[in-house]
């Protein structure tokens, strides 16, 4: 990847995570809209990830700006592989998984410290217009 087309994918929603809107910082993620899976192997030798010879890349047709996102690390490994949907629905499971085992969240949430809304997940693309 050019330092250019980086640039360019950086520049696609201003600087900022397309799903979460925080401002990207160095070591920002190009994130696959559609993923790619490159069934890379890890290289214990070397410590680095090779390209599998028994099992290419799948859709490497995807790997084109129309389907990247900047993303921010946090957003980029929580959405790892999976699509927008799954995604969502994973952000949305985290609260249902809080409600489920965290005593602390109960206790902030009963002391109106957090508040649940019922609007669902947006991701910052979807709130700006182009
Ligand atoms: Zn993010």
């Amino acid at each position: 990847m050019t330092k250019a087309y980086r640039q360019k994918l950086f520049d696609k929603y201003g600087g900022k995570c397309a799903y979460c809107g925080c401002d990207l910082q160095k070591g920002w993620h190009v994130d696959e809209i559609e993923p790619v899976r490159r069934n890379r192997v890890w290289n214990y030798e070397k410590s680095r990830w090779d390209r599998n010879k028994e099992k290419p890349c799948e859709h490497p047709e995807r790997m084109c700006i129309e389907n990247q996102n900047p993303a921010c690390p946090s957003c980029n490994i929580n959405k790892h592989s999976g699509s927008l949907e799954d995604f969502r629905e994973a952000i949305l499971g985290y609260m249902k998984h809080l409600n489920e085992i965290s005593t602390q969240y109960k206790v902030a949430k009963r002391y109106g410290l957090v508040e649940e809304t019922s609007s669902g997940v947006k991701f910052y693309f979807e709130t700006i217009k182009k």
